[in-house]
């Protein structure tokens, strides 16, 4: 059954959906078609013999032979769409400098982008150096970031980044990985978000919580781990992508693949992606799909 809302799309001239009158395959066949295949719009065809499966996204069909969800030649189609939907897209956080992404990157844990943008330009204001930030005490930042959740923690981290910055690296952001894990409130992802995004170093691939979603969805890893999913992504995504990847993927799982009911009828990634929660499906999904 379609989903309420989705409507199945025309098949590619390019026959991306070829695969719908395999044998074993579900078909959801459209009006216009219906007659023909004696069946009823939005129903099964005489195609296939098979499975709610690729619908309903619980009982996946068994996999074909030779299926690598990681395979060079299916990642690099899974990029080339990415590129062709989302062309250069970059981070959403505003800023103008590294210290300024950096505090970004920080203020965003467990909250909107859009909510740190509205923060930090009075914060800037305010404090416009990391010698400012670092005169300070955690305690006079908390009420200009409270929005942002975690406002105690975060303070701390700021105050800290900043002392750490001024004292060590001369008061300006490090271009290494190892120097920048040596900041407080530092960890990979936002290492990775300023050496990417700032200063275009390919060190490793952000992974925040669409990325984790989503990588695990495409089946390019099977790991939960933020750490592992990176490792993952590493050895699979060549690293000229690394940077815009993760760009690309934050955007498809705000516009498209979200979190509870992916819109998987309108994602350009729909006939090669098997993710067991799919919403709408031209395709089996694959034994070893599962998320
Ligand atoms: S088909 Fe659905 S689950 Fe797969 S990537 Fe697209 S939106 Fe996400």
């Amino acid at each position: 059954m379609t989903p309420r809302g989705n409507i199945p799309r025309q098949p590619s001239k390019a026959g991306r959906q070829d695969r719908i009158a395999r044998p074993g395959a579900t078909q959801i066949v459209r009006p216009r078609l219906a007659s023909k295949l004696g069946t009823q719009p939005g129903g099964k065809s005489k195609l296939q013999s098979a499975p709610k499966a690729a619908v309903s996204a619980g009982k996946p069909a068994s996999a074909p032979k030779g299926y690598n969800p990681v395979a060079p030649e299916r990642v690099n189609e899974i990029l080339k769409r990415l590129d062709q939907r989302y062309p250069n897209v970059t981070c959403a956080l505003h800023h103008n400098s590294a210290w300024e992404l950096l505090v970004a990157t920080i203020l965003s844990a467990q909250c909107t982008d859009a909510r740190v943008n509205m923060v930090t330009p009075v914060l800037f204001k305010k404090y416009p150096t990391p010698q400012a930030f670092a005169a300070l005490q955690p305690e006079d930042l908390e009420d200009d970031i409270r929005s942002t959740g975690f406002f105690r923690n975060k303070s701390k981290s700021l105050v800290g980044a900043a002392r750490k910055i001024v004292t060590d690296f001369g008061g300006q952001v490090p271009q290494t990985m190892d120097e920048l894990l040596s900041i407080p409130g530092v960890a990979r992802k936002t290492a990775n978000v300023v050496l990417g995004t700032w200063y275009h170093i390919a060190d490793g691939v952000v992974v925040d919580t669409h990325v984790q979603r989503i990588s695990r969805r495409l089946e390019l890893t099977k790991n939960e781990d933020p750490r592992k999913i990176e490792q993952d992504l590493m050895q699979v995504i060549p690293r000229d992508h690394w940077i815009g990847f993760s760009h690309q993927i934050i955007h498809h799982g705000r516009a498209l693949c979200i979190a509870r009911k992916p819109k998987c009828a309108e994602c350009p990634l729909e006939n090669i992606c098997h993710a067991a929660d799919k919403t709408w499906s031209t395709v089996d999904i694959h034994k070893n799909a599962k998320p």
